[in-house]
């Protein structure tokens, strides 16, 4: 399909690409919530000279957006304005380099972090298996400092790649990062290409084990098979954001499609064809409700990308 009216004056100038562009796509369909709107546009660039070719050349008032898995994002209705980059074939290699009993693992910002972990199960690298408990893309880990029990990415990363808004390509020390919990200080509009992580050398039955345990414990204590964008507010310091939230009565609470999971109060399912406005309001009330009961002002933790309001903005041919 071809761009609608109002965004076809800068398609038409969008750069040739080697990698694909797709139109008017609607992300509900590949995002961990399935909720939201459409992208204008989607590319999957074909490899790093390609995205940095485009992000040089692209028209300089059209805004660009990554998403990875979409395991921390929520997609408002209205859409996503622009060029939505997605990292696919092309940034997935995985490659480990040892010296001695250290393990350096190549791989691309696009891979994903359970395909990591497995990949390390098999050449015996240890120190990476609780990747296997985040559902996202290494992209997304390293924007996010993702982690869990006890590990998170700050802990191994030994150099990221990324690209800034003009393609030109940055080698980034941890330091040059600035991680910290379920945040990075690199700019927002850098794209990670990929990563070097540490590791050590272990038995992979060990680690195959360790994966399981990890396995077994997220089974028991959050909603990993529900329509979800993950944690939905950050701990604030010293407390638990689930405690407060339940604190606050807001266990179960629901507005719309989107209700708050009994299982792990600080996630928001989307239990019936929810909007992400819905999911949105809902995050909102347990914000308004904590805040009254307990003083503290939750804080996001999911990205919330795009427009309010109904796809599309304009009443074209996607309205019905
Ligand atoms: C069931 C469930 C359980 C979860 N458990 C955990 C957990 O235990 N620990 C934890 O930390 N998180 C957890 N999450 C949240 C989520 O999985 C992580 O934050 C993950 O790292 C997000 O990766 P993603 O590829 O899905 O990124 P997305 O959700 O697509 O994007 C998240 C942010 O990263 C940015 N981003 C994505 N790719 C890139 C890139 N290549 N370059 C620059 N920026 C990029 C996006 O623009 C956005 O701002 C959970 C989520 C779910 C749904």
């Amino acid at each position: 399909m071809m761009a609608n009216g109002k965004m076809a004056g800068w398609v038409e100038s969008l750069p040739r690409v080697r990698g694909r562009y797709a139109f008017d796509v609607d992300l509900s369909r590949t995002v961990w919530f399935r909720a939201g709107g459409h992208a204008d546009v989607v590319f999957r660039p074909a490899d790093v000279d390609d995205l940095a070719h485009f992000l040089a050349t692209r028209p300089a008032d059209v805004p660009v957006t990554v998403v990875g898995l979409g395991s921390n994002v929520l997609v408002r209705d209205g859409g996503v304005e622009g060029v939505v980059v997605r990292l696919r074939q092309g940034f997935r290699g995985m490659q480990v380099r040892w010296d001695g009993a250290r393990a350096l693992v190549e791989v691309g910002a696009g891979a994903l972090d359970m395909n990591v972990a497995r990949h390390c199960r098999d050449q015996g690298v240890g120190g990476l298996a609780f990747l296997s408990g985040i559902p996202g893309t290494i992209g997304g880990a390293l924007r996010m400092n993702a982690g869990a029990y006890g590990h998170e990415m700050a802990d191994v990363v030994v150099e990221a790649k990324a690209l800034d808004g003009d393609g030109a390509l940055h080698v980034l020390a941890p330091d040059a990062m600035g991680l910290s919990y379920r945040h990075s200080t690199v700019p927002e509009d850098w794209i990670f290409v990929s990563a070097a992580l540490e590791g050590r050398r272990e038995e992979p039955a060990t680690i195959a084990e360790h994966m399981e345990e990890i396995n077994a414990q997220r089974e028991a204590s959050q909603p990993i098979r529900a329509r979800t964008g993950g944690s939905t507010f950050t701990n604030p310091a010293g407390r638990k954001a689930w405690e407060l939230i339940d604190e606050a009565g807001c266990r179960g609470l629901v507005r719309g499609g989107a209700r708050i999971s009994e299982q792990h109060c600080n996630f928001i399912i989307n239990a019936d064809r929810a909007s992400a406005a819905d999911i949105e309001g809902l995050g909102e009330e347990v914000r308004r409700r904590v805040e009254e009961k307990t003083g503290v002002s939750l804080q996001w933790e999911i990205r919330r990308i795009g427009r309010h309001g109904r796809w599309p903005q304009d009443g074209g041919e996607d309205a019905a």
